[in-house]
């Protein structure tokens, strides 16, 4: 009976990353006893990456359009988002100290833009409020006594938990810690995981030698992408992505990349149009490309007449027949629709984030995974995907707070169960 009431008092939550401390978080508030155990030798390593170029936590736009980016998983998201919204995000940031602001697309940052603040402060707060950490421990599985089995330097350890909660991310930038090693030990034990796919990723086009010689690394700034779903309904973007060595990745691309990457699946591969010229419409364009050039070169023609030169000429050579360039109504037509076709896209480890993960099917309103009783699950090892905005870290959040919450009732109910009436 001691045995099982130690084993009851023990919430362990493995992955520490922004969705598993914030499940750690909603638990220790319950007064259990929470452990976080993490394979790296820190914890929040992808947080603190993110937070490089801006840590962009939360989207501040109306509530539908917020919904609207998690597609057809919505359903799933919406009561977890209910209970942990932008609003509550912003909230418990302040909470820490962090104030964020809006910025001019609605992306909400901290006000220094930085994650390591932040984190230092939440870690602060949940030693305080009695979180015990273990990091180099890599979880890998469990042994037959239904214990939680770890790999540390000092061997293999052991650990029972009333209640556990798997915040183990998905499977990009494995260099941080979430190497998606966890899917095939969930599969085994019957749960059903929707393969990993890049999400929010770039992809590749098959550069010429030359082109990839002079513009790799280059950025090509207002820009219009637009791509025919399956459905014929064309979704246009205006925003700046970056010429890779291999094809193209940034802001632009990502917004996109769900649906270039499903088409790549079916068709084999993706086509992009983009207009280069957003700001000058189709008939200006052939007017002033029809003016004789002279003695001037094709590229100060296209500069001149166009404002087309750099990178953005040079897409237009290496996409254009030749022969194109003679002819203003198809140079125009070019400018305003270039087609681009996209092969494949780039590896899951290079991507933002990952596509599948643990279907919702296979979980109960709590993020238990109905087969594994004890069992939470949290953040972007969930069957969801959203493009970047905010909408990731918002997701995981939300998610590790009803799984830590989740975690915390059931402990309660099994302790209750075990010590009587
Ligand atoms: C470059 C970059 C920039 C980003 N910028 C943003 C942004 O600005 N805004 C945004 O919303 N999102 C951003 N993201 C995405 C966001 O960081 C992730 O969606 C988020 O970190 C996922 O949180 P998580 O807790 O589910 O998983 P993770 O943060 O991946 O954490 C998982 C943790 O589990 C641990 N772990 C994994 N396997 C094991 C194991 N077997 N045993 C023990 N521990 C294990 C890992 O070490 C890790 O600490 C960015 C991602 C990248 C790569």
């Amino acid at each position: 009976m001691a045995a099982t009431a130690d084993r009851c008092a023990v919430i362990a939550i493995i992955g520490g990353g922004p969705a598993g401390l914030m499940a750690a978080e909603a638990a220790s508030k319950s007064g259990a006893r929470v452990d976080v155990y993490d394979a790296m030798p820190s914890v929040g390593r992808k947080f603190l990456m993110a937070g490089k170029g801006g840590l962009n936590l939360t989207h501040a736009e109306p509530r539908a359009a917020f919904l609207s980016r998690y597609g057809d998983r919505r359903p799933y998201l919406e009561p977890l988002l209910a209970g942990f919204g932008p609003a509550e995000l912003r909230a418990w940031a302040r909470g820490l100290g962090i104030d964020t602001f809006a910025g001019s697309s609605g992306r909400v940052f901290p006000a220094d833009m930085k994650a390591a603040p932040l984190l230092r402060a939440w870690l602060h707060r949940l030693r305080a409020g009695g979180v015990n950490f273990h990091v180099r421990h890599r979880w890998c599985g469990w042994d037959a006594d239904g214990a939680l089995t770890f790999a540390t330097p000092q061997g293999e350890r052991a650990v029972h938990a009333g209640a556990s909660v798997l915040a183990l991310g998905g499977g990009s930038w494995a260099r941080l810690g979430s190497t998606g090693a966890w899917v095939p030990l969930l599969a085994a034990r019957g749960v059903r995981v929707a393969p990993l796919r890049p999400a929010n990723c770039g992809f590749d086009v098959g550069w010429s030698e030359h082109f990839r010689a002079r513009h790799a690394g280059h950025p090509v700034k207002a820009v219009v992408a637009a791509h025919a779903g399956a459905d014929g309904v064309e979704r246009r973007q205006q925003g700046e992505f970056v010429i890779t060595a291999t094809g193209v990745e940034g802001g632009l691309i990502y917004t996109l990349s769900a649906r270039l990457r499903d088409e790549i699946e079916t068709a084999g591969a993706a086509l992009l149009r983009l207009d280069l010229a957003p700001g000058r419409d189709l008939a200006r364009l052939v007017r002033e490309l029809s003016q004789g050039r002279g003695s001037s070169s094709m590229a100060n023609h296209l500069r001149r007449r166009a404002g087309i030169e750099g990178v953005k000429a040079g897409l237009l050579r290496e996409l254009l027949p030749a022969g194109d360039f003679a002819d203003p109504a198809r140079l125009a037509a070019a400018i305003k629709s270039l087609p681009l076709r996209l092969i494949a896209p780039r590896p899951l480890d290079e991507a933002i984030s990952s596509a599948g993960g643990i279907v919702f099917e296979a979980l109960d309103e709590r993020l238990m995974i109905r087969d594994l009783p004890g069992v939470f699950c949290a953040g972007e090892m969930l069957d969801w995907e959203a493009p970047t905005g905010g909408y990731l870290l918002t997701a995981c959040f939300a998610s590790g707070r009803a799984a830590g919450a989740g975690a915390a009732c059931w402990l309660a109910s099994a302790k209750a169960a075990a010590t009587g009436p």
